[in-house]
């Protein structure tokens, strides 16, 4: 490595802070409606097309790894749609702006069968630091959700699972409820920006409920897709866990996965499961962020 590599990466390595990444504070301990013990925060993540495009902009022209994203409006969405209005379970649904735009009649169908909407970014480009598309991704799918569905969304998932201080501070200069996107508890949590001011409320996610990595394969990214016990294995373990807890589960499902048809049998049966235990609050995140900010605002007890 030449001198300067190494005395720009010495800088680098120097200005990695000494504390905690997040100053939140520990989560509030507060019950979930009764008569349940724990919380299932569903959500789904529509993607389409975008869930390609966004990392790299050249799949627009490569049709078959464009036609993943495509099962979404032909056969995902309104298989899963079917799917909740048959169990009675109302959902999330983070939607990306393009896909709004690109697939209307879909994202009015899913406000229509009384799903919660919401924001996914634009075109589900990454929310890296020093992005120069952080606050055109935020506003132009805000734009999209309110020029096509009349929805001015309470809650934010970073498309693909990243974020940034700039990103944190811009919901809650949109004024947003909620984000779902952070991996670091089980329990939803008031966000602090690095002025120490309030952020939004956090729904956590765990790798645990996200479909992608389960049971999505592909040209560009080949891996085995797992069987239906080795997932509901996984689902039924953390979900039980979980309510000895006390705590709450998040799932990140998508058409293009979970609308599979195999895929959509493991999760009638794991929603049929969670139903089953008669002490789930399986719930949108306008629900429970809701629910949080009530208790919140009640002040400690
Ligand atoms: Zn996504």
């Amino acid at each position: 490595m030449p001198g300067s590599d190494v005395e720009a990466r010495r800088a680098a390595i120097d200005a990695i802070p000494v504390r905690p990444a997040s100053a939140a504070a520990p989560a509030l301990a507060f019950p979930w409606p009764e008569p349940h013990r724990a919380a299932m925060f569903l959500s789904f993540d529509v993607d389409a097309e975008s869930a390609w495009t966004g990392g790299n902009p050249a799949h627009a022209d490569r049709l078959v790894t464009m036609s993943y994203g495509g099962y979404e409006a032909r056969v995902g969405t309104p298989k899963l749609l079917e799917l909740l209005d048959r169990l009675g379970l109302t959902a999330t649904f983070f939607i990306t702006g393009w896909t709004v735009d690109a697939y209307p009649a879909m994202a009015e169908s899913i406000l229509e069968a009384g799903h919660e909407i919401g924001h996914h970014g634009y075109h589900h480009l990454l929310p890296d630091p020093g992005s120069p598309f952080i606050v055109e991704e935020v506003e132009r799918g805000l734009d999209a959700l309110k020029r096509r569905l009349g929805v001015v969304p309470k809650g934010y998932r970073a498309p693909s699972g990243e974020f940034c201080e700039e990103l944190r501070a811009l919901l809650v200069r949109h004024g947003f409820l909620y984000s779902s996107s952070f991996r670091d508890d089980v329990r939803p949590y008031r966000h602090v920006l690095a002025d120490g001011a309030a952020g939004t409320i956090e729904l956590p996610v765990t790798a645990s409920y996200d479909d992608w990595v389960l049971g999505l394969s592909t040209r560009v990214s080949p891996r085995p897709i797992l069987s239906r016990e080795q997932v509901l294995s996984i689902w039924t373990d953390e979900l039980d866990e979980i309510r000895d807890w006390g705590a709450m589960v998040t799932t990140v499902l998508h058409p293009q996965c979970s609308g599979r048809p195999m895929r959509m049998r493991l999760l009638r049966e794991f929603l049929l499961y969670a139903q089953g235990c008669g002490d789930v609050w399986i719930a949108t995140g306008a629900e429970i962020a809701g629910r949080f900010a009530r208790f919140e605002a009640s002040g400690p007890r």
